[in-house]
């Protein structure tokens, strides 16, 4: 069989994104030289280590326009999200023991509220519109006296579509509930604002906008009244103000404000519009050469980079397969996979099995381009002629 070099594309940047050539160049000295820990202030390894870490926090703060203070580091967004969820709830639980998510949060939302219900909480999970959507009226309706914490995503990591965070944050603010925003998918991909949003509690991962795996934040904001208090969910050396103990990752911070810097200047200089150009090129190409793409969830307001469709009568993992791997899609979400049950957020916007399964999220990213696209759409559109031919064989 002959063998062509194939290019390898990936179009997979909601499980995780390629670290910057800036960002990994930012990083390096503090594997060697500029070891330091950052909690040793009595020698210069020490205070060169804080300083890179009070740098990574301005930038990483200053994305989402908070102050450095309010940032707390920690390993990623699932310690985020669990900080926040059950860290708050815990601490509030003296005034109510009642929770409101959406059905469609990431996992590292869910599970800590199944927990909370473990521990004797409610939670309601508000279903989302056919749209994808969080209604703020549904979410308002399930607001109680004792509810404590509502935890809702900026936009999700599946089907892209961006939640109404400064309209949910108001109905919080108003009630005087706490308000945690996973951010992670919309963060460097979209504006993200701590006081637009009105969120007292966000959660952040660098590895999902080109920064490095195992660094993540928890933005905890400060001008709270009564003061917002977390349960922290790792005790120790007391780092992170008694939050998050545990020595900083500090190449990880580093590269995280690094990542932040350049996510700030990507979002000023067009590539928002771009992805959303080369997003749409994908939608028109496969509509032109595929019969039966629907598109899941609305069209807007979706992260500008998100592709969710699904394809009639061709499943998607078998088109998966047949693409050999070469070529970087999902059919859901990473962090879902080992399941094998079907979206859990499909489910929740109201579709049917066959929707479900066959549905292809694309994630595009900044080092994507046009004559990439172009590729997934020949090879895809092999794929399905292919699949939908040999369903046809089968079943006649
Ligand atoms: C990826 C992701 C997470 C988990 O982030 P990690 O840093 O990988 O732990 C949480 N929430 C959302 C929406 C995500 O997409």
């Amino acid at each position: 069989m002959a063998m062509t070099v194939r290019r390898l594309i990936y179009l997979d940047h909601h499980a995780t994104t390629p670290v910057d050539p800036a960002v990994l160049s930012a990083m390096l000295p503090y594997f060697s030289d500029r070891f330091g820990n950052p909690s040793s202030r009595q020698h210069v390894f020490g205070r060169e280590a804080e300083r890179a870490v009070t740098e990574g926090r301005t930038l990483v703060a200053a994305l989402v326009g908070a102050q450095a203070e309010e940032i707390v580091f920690t390993s990623g967004a699932t310690e985020s999200d669990n900080l926040a969820v059950r860290g708050a709830a815990r601490s509030l639980a003296g005034r109510g023991r009642h929770v409101v998510t959406s059905t469609i949060e990431h996992p590292a939302v869910l599970e800590p509220c199944r927990s909370l219900e473990r521990e004797g909480f409610e939670v309601t999970r508000v279903e989302v519109e056919p749209t994808g959507l969080v209604d703020p009226e549904r979410l308002a309706a399930a607001l109680r006296a004792d509810t404590v914490l509502v935890s809702v995503m900026a936009a999700n990591n599946e089907v892209g579509t961006i939640q109404p965070v400064g309209e949910i944050g108001s109905i919080c603010r108003e009630r005087g509930i706490v308000f945690h925003c996973d951010a992670v998918q919309a963060l460097g991909r979209v504006p993200v604002d701590v006081e637009a949003g009105r969120v007292d509690l966000m959660s952040l991962s660098a590895h999902k906008m080109y920064g490095p795996k195992g660094v993540g934040a928890l933005y905890v904001r400060r001008d709270r009244k009564p003061r917002l208090r977390l349960e922290p969910q790792a005790q120790g050396g007391g780092q992170e103000k008694g939050l998050r103990s545990g020595t900083l990752n500090v190449p990880g911070i580093v590269g995280f404000g690094e990542a932040a810097r350049l996510a700030g200047d990507a979002l000023a200089s067009g590539e928002p519009q771009r992805l959303r150009a080369l997003r749409d090129r994908l939608l028109a190409g496969l509509r032109a050469r595929i019969d039966g793409v629907v598109l899941n969830g609305a069209a807007e307001p979706r992260l500008p980079g998100n592709l969710h469709v699904s394809i009639a009568r061709a499943e998607a993992e078998t088109l998966i397969l047949s693409l050999g791997g070469g070529i970087a899609i999902s059919s859901g979400a990473a962090c879902a996979e080992a399941g094998g049950k079907g979206s859990h957020v499909l489910r929740a916007l109201g579709l049917p099995d066959e929707r479900v399964y066959t549905a292809l999220r694309f994630g595009l990213g900044r080092y994507n381009d046009a004559e990439e696209i172009d590729i997934v759409v020949e090879e895809l559109a092999a794929a399905v002629k292919e699949a939908r031919a040999r369903a046809g064989a089968a079943s006649s």
